[in-house]
């Protein structure tokens, strides 16, 4: 059954290389819960699942400051209300297309599923590059983009959030814009700042997760974070944060990336080092090699396009959190891990271990916990800023914080118990698809054909 959607999908839309990749890995994990359902063949439930609920594509014309005019492509893929509002982030990145917003919306359905919070799955985004631009062009930029979004948004049919190259810089100025076009000040999206609707932990929120379910990972087994050393690429939002629970729960992390290069610290990075990164990426928006300038026990490998592999990943560690894009794992990543004694991948990225990396990381096996499930945080304190808006009311930093921690811990406690159900004991991966996946089809079959 699952052979002939994916069939589908391919003859549908050929061009869609990570959609599909996305979507093959998701039907190969719940062919069991099909087997167990016979009846939703007749369904059509796989139909429904990958065919997005609508798709909006859009021009976004704005002038950059030698007046010259551009164009990028605006995107938003609603793919399944089944259990709440469409919800999901925005990323802006000049590979941004219709095929990586489709995959990363497909997975924030199941994502948001786990979470337990009335969340649909949507993502959207655009071309647009922030990096090198003046703040004056980005807020031109997303005054444009918003501009046509606003008229498909709206508190209780689709709540974007930030994401990749779209932090609370962005958000501020797409908010401007649609409280103006609209006239109404509203939870229209989250990641706000804190004293406009904003909620503590929510640019926290993503990374802490990811530090908070490594940690349950490792617990399952009796063993904790302290002294692991650490592998993290990326330097953003979600590198940022997971090296900061990292460190504040006793690891040792070793490295930062960006797309130019990354920089590796054998003394571990500790807490005044990484506000020195944030100071650089968030505020300066330097590249990692100044790292090197700050600190100079450290090194910085630029990045080579020519190589088959990443070195990153060839240093001697414990534990692995991909936190930057997706494929950024390849087979040969995979095998480079796994010879320098890394005992845990845990996904910060959406997508970022390609299916022959994975295959590697079950056959060892090595501890592996998927992105769907380990940065979940994220959107989750994304619903709690949803709910805090709702009620006009702001929950203390400790408040929010304790709720991510018990979402994070009760994710990883539905990955195993599903897992374990489907004959497929610790098995993360399987745990978390055929969790999400039956959650949202049980809504949908409750709400009919529509
Ligand atoms: P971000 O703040 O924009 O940071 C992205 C980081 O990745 C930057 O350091 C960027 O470096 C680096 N990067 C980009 N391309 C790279 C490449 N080819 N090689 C190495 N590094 C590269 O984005 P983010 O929010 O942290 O998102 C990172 C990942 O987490 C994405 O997969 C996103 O979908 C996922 N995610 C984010 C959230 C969230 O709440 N933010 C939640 C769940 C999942 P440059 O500065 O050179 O571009």
């Amino acid at each position: 059954m699952s052979d002939n959607i994916l069939k589908m999908i391919l003859a549908k839309d050929p061009g869609e290389r990570e959609y599909h990749q996305a979507v093959k890995e998701f039907l190969e994990t719940v062919q069991p819960v099909l087997e167990r359902n016979p009846e939703y063949r007749q369904l059509g439930v796989l139909e429904r699942v990958t065919e997005p609920e609508r798709t909006i594509t859009f021009r976004v014309p704005w002038m950059d400051d030698e007046r010259r005019v551009r164009v990028n492509r605006g995107f938003r893929i609603e793919m399944n209300c089944a259990i709440g509002p469409f919800k999901g982030g925005l990323r802006f990145h000049p590979s941004v297309n219709n095929s990586i917003l489709k995959f990363l919306a497909f997975e924030q359905v199941f994502k948001n599923a786990l979470t337990t919070l009335p969340m649909g799955g949507a993502q959207g985004g655009s071309d647009f590059e922030p990096k090198g631009k003046s703040d004056d062009e980005v807020m031109r930029f997303c005054q444009s983009f918003m501009t046509e979004l606003s008229r498909h948004i709206g508190q209780d049919t689709d709540i974007p959030d930030g994401g990749l190259g779209v932090g609370a810089r962005e958000i501020g100025f797409l908010f401007g814009m649609y409280k103006k076009q609209r006239n109404e000040f509203s939870g229209v999206l989250t990641g706000k700042g804190l004293q406009w609707g904003g909620s503590y932990i929510r640019p926290q929120a993503a990374g802490y997760g990811v530090g908070y379910f490594a940690a349950e990972v490792l617990a399952a087994r009796g063993d904790t974070l302290e002294g692991k050393t650490c592998l993290i690429s990326g330097s953003g939002n979600v590198a940022q944060h997971t090296a900061e629970k990292i460190i504040e729960l006793g690891g040792k992390v070793l490295t930062f990336s960006d797309s130019s290069g990354y920089i590796y610290d054998p003394e571990g990075i500790d807490q005044a080092k990484l506000a020195f990164v944030k100071r650089l990426k968030n505020i300066k928006r330097g590249r990692m090699r100044e790292y090197i300038d700050k600190y100079s026990d450290t090194t910085y490998t630029e990045s080579d396009r020519s190589l088959d592999h990443n070195p990153l990943w060839t240093h001697r560690a414990d534990c692995a959190f991909p936190c930057a894009m997706e494929n950024e794992i390849n087979e040969k990543d995979a095998d480079n891990l796994v010879n320098n004694g890394v005992k845990m991948v845990c996904e910060g990225a959406d997508m970022p271990s390609s299916p022959e990396a994975i295959k590697i990381f079950m056959d060892k096996p090595i501890l592996f916990a998927p992105g769907k499930a380990a940065n979940a945080g994220g959107v989750a304190v994304s619903g709690l800023e949803m709910a805090q808006n709702r009620m006009l009311l702001n929950w203390s930093a400790e408040e929010v914080d304790q709720r991510l921690r018990t979402i994070m811990k009760s994710i990883h406690q539905t990955c195993l118990d599903v897992a374990q159900d489907y004959g497929e004991p610790g098995n993360y991966l399987v745990g978390a698809n055929i969790a999400g996946f039956v959650r949202v089809v049980n809504a949908m079959l409750d709400q009919g054909l529509v």
